[in-house]
């Protein structure tokens, strides 16, 4: 009996594409996913993934919070819950969202199932297929996942060390309409980027608020980063300035951590029934567990000493980066230097396609991610992204002294700068 159902399992898999719907096309594994599996054998030093470093975060503390939640109020955490989400986590990230300047009412957020979801949730209420999204060029590539699978056309407008371009935003929004095709939002994070780690400026802030508004174009300002900002805060967030055209996405991965899986989405009035019906039809309600575990955290323990204590994790982590790519990295290169966040984008001469080095960096024990992974039309192939978030400050040395060897061969095989 076993061996007859071993043998119906076993046969070779059925090509479903016939039998799929016409959407399933465009749902592709992304770069990112295919490389996690090689980067994380322990004997590669991974500057590829943007896993937040839970070691500077008290596992007995945490262990506490949960467990004193469920002695206390376990039927509720454990009972299903409001499909917009709990109200009092609802208060507390007005709380949470008042660091960054902005004044809000719990009745326009929805709890999400981490940022990424409202992602989803937004893609799915505006995008018909053809459609265009304007996003940052590179730009995180989750979303830009997430706009390829509603069918999206993705236009990339160039950001500088200063963040997204002004002037640039201008001549794509005219060209774009120019076409006939029809600007559905901006998508854009504004501080500490993913993938480039650059921050946008106060002024360019307020005056790409000002062409949207004028333009009727959404801005969807992405920032699960805003408050690691190492030395200094970061400018206040753009929903700060308008609460009509933008939609606000925050997170809690970063700055707690992602295993609850608690996100939101600060909406205008006007799109919020929208929102809920479409998170409720996803999942009914986010998950009563993970919210009030947050909100007791939130509630409890001394969360802004939290932030500060991986903020100075991440900046020693940041340094040792910087200062191992000033020694070992070829001077053909350049590099943003990040004031926060996770994240480190290196341009390298344009004859190096850093996805046909990916092998030669594996053999030498490091990893990264190619820039095309951040361009929606593989654009990017001379650069790539690294993230000092995780490993320690030795294996961050350790990683880029070899990868700065990987591509000075690559370099003197192709006789660049000799
Ligand atoms: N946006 C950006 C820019 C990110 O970097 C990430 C995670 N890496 C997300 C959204 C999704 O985060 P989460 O779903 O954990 O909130």
């Amino acid at each position: 009996m076993s061996s007859e159902i071993t043998r119906i399992h076993t046969g070779a898999p059925e090509n479903l594409q016939d039998r799929f719907a016409h959407r399933a096309q465009f749902m592709q594994p992304s770069e990112i996913r295919a490389l996690f599996a090689v980067a994380s054998r322990p004997e590669i030093v991974s500057l590829a993934g943007g896993m937040p470093n839970l070691t500077a975060l008290p596992m007995d503390m945490m262990q506490n919070v949960v467990s004193e939640l469920i002695k206390t109020n376990g039927m509720e955490a454990l009972q299903y819950g409001s499909g917009q989400g709990h109200p009092k986590l609802r208060e507390q990230i007005c709380d949470v969202m008042e660091l960054e300047g902005i004044k809000a009412h719990p009745e326009d957020i929805i709890v999400t199932t981490g940022s990424q979801q409202a992602l989803d949730l937004i893609s799915r209420i505006f995008i018909d297929p053809g459609d265009v999204v304007l996003v940052e060029a590179p730009s995180y590539v989750g979303a830009l996942g997430t706009f390829h699978q509603y069918e999206a056309s993705v236009v990339h407008v160039e950001l500088d060390d200063n963040g997204l371009i002004p002037d640039r935003l201008r001549e794509a929004i005219a060209q774009t309409r120019l076409s006939g095709r029809k600007i559905k939002f901006l998508y854009l994070i504004p501080n500490y980027q993913n993938p480039t780690g650059v921050l946008l400026s106060a002024e360019r802030r307020s005056e790409i608020l000002e062409i949207c508004r004028e333009e009727r174009i959404f801005v969807v300002e992405d920032n699960p980063y805003g408050l690691l900002g190492f030395d200094k805060p970061s400018p206040n967030a753009m929903r700060a300035e308008d609460s009509e055209n933008v939609i606000y996405l925050g997170s809690f991965s970063k700055t707690i951590c992602p295993g609850f899986r608690v996100g939101w989405a600060l909406v205008p009035q006007s799109l919020k029934e929208k929102l809920v019906i479409a998170s409720e039809s996803s999942q009914l309600c986010p998950s009563n567990f993970a919210q009030l575990a947050i909100s007791s955290y939130l509630a409890d323990q001394p969360w802004r000493d939290q932030i500060s204590s991986f903020c100075k994790l991440y900046k020693v982590r940041r340094d040792a980066m910087l200062t191992a790519m000033d020694k070992y990295f070829p001077k053909e290169a350049t590099w943003t230097k990040p004031e926060g966040g996770f994240y480190v984008w290196a341009t390298l001469p344009a004859e190096i396609d850093t996805k046909a080095l990916m092998p030669k960096a594996i053999v030498a024990k490091v990893a990264y991610v190619p820039g095309t992974a951040f361009y929606a039309d593989g654009f990017g192939s001379w650069s790539m992204r690294l993230s000092y978030c995780y490993p320690t400050t030795e294996r961050i040395t350790e990683g880029i002294k070899s990868l700065g060897g990987v591509i000075q061969k690559e370099m003197d095989r192709r006789s660049i700068g000799n």
